[in-house]
């Protein structure tokens, strides 16, 4: 029976994805090798890498010539730290906003860097806003945003007006709406949200920004030395890179971003829609800042828990749990996950409510 997967990470991935990683597993390209054993010297991954780096600039309509692409080992958790060590040092000054658990880890990071300013935070009402009232009066290197807050369920709509370089991190809603990717200094992202296997982040960085800085870094930590290597100072993830590609192909045969957030607006809606109808259920985020990607929901009466999560095992729908420091329930709808998925989600919420409620 088919899984309905709402997990929030690693996220299900389009079934064509799976079906050509697996090939390429068996044998890579018919060359006789497993893509797991080529080498990441060798002309077959040289060329997977370089279509990789251009497929993110297409779909980022980015410039080539003002941005570099990188695909690292590490995730998201190890760019906080990498990405502070590049743009802080300790006489400077960096501005971040607080809307959760993972801004928080960057803001945690980046202090061993040098000094950070948090200029806006929702903490107060359990990260269930995007701060929109702040000032920024002095100069910081750059301002960090969380451009989707995976476990509260928010996401910017638009994205602050400053004169301070912006840095997001965009795990978990990279490639899911056409925005104006031009407006960041760096773009960020650990790919198991929302475009490969885990193991690695994808970092866009604007040159003229990298090029303000002089730190002298280990290589491993030194954005500047992983361009200069192309991405490969060390062995580089070969596996998720080929499969980010693959999954890459696949927002362009569908149509491109804005197809994949035509689709992306209507499963938010379905869910949204019943979510505020339904007299069982109640949303976490405020309305005008909910995350199409992550909507976070709990039942107003815990004792039905039992009975509705005994619904969704029966229609196979899998890891609808909310993380752990929030409770209630999460439905991750990444860009690979069917609008069917959550109509059949739905649907269960309409026949609890109608037998039980
Ligand atoms: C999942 C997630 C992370 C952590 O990513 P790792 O690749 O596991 O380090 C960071 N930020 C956001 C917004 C996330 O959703």
């Amino acid at each position: 029976m088919k899984s309905y997967n709402f997990c929030a990470g690693p996220a299900t991935l389009p079934f064509e994805v799976y079906q050509e990683a697996s090939q390429a597993v068996i044998d890579y390209n018919q060359s006789g090798l497993s893509i797991l054993e080529i080498s990441h010297r060798s002309d077959d991954f040289i060329q997977i890498l370089e279509d990789s780096k251009n497929r993110v600039l297409q779909l980022m309509q980015l410039d080539a010539n003002l941005y570099s692409v990188l695909f690292l080992q590490g995730g998201a958790t190890m760019e906080f730290y990498r990405l502070s060590q590049n743009f802080l040092f300790p006489a400077s000054k960096a501005a971040y906003i607080n809307t959760g658990v993972w801004s928080q880890k960057a803001i945690d990071a980046a202090k061993f860097s040098g000094s950070v300013i948090e200029i806006a935070s929702s903490k107060n009402e359990n990260y269930r806003y995007i701060p929109s009232d702040f000032d920024i009066y002095e100069s910081y290197n750059y301002l960090h945003i969380t451009s989707n807050n995976t476990i509260y369920g928010t996401q910017y709509q638009s994205f602050p007006d400053v004169d301070v370089p912006i840095v997001a991190d965009m795990s978990s809603d990279i490639f899911s709406r056409s925005i104006d990717y031009s407006q960041f200094a760096m773009i960020y992202a650990g790919v198991q949200k929302n475009l490969s296997p885990a193991g690695m982040s994808l970092i866009v960085i604007e040159k003229q920004f990298l090029d303000r800085f002089s730190n002298i870094l280990p290589p491993i930590i030194d954005y500047k030395q992983h361009i200069k290597n192309e991405s490969m100072l060390n062995t580089p993830p070969v596996f998720p890179i080929y499969v980010s590609n693959l999954t890459m192909q696949w927002i362009q045969k569908q149509g491109g971003i804005s197809k994949i957030e035509a689709k992306n607006n209507e499963k938010a809606k379905i869910l949204y829609d019943e979510i505020d109808r339904n007299p069982l259920f109640f949303g976490h985020a405020e309305i005008k800042d909910r995350s199409k990607m992550n909507a976070l929901f709990y039942l107003k009466n815990e004792e039905m828990s039992s009975i509705f999560e005994k619904l969704c095992q029966e229609a196979s729908i899998k890891n609808l749990k909310g993380h752990r420091t929030s409770g209630g329930y999460r439905a991750s709808m990444y860009n690979a996950l069917d609008v069917e998925a959550v109509k059949i989600l739905v649907e269960i919420m309409q026949s609890i409510e109608k037998y039980h409620g």
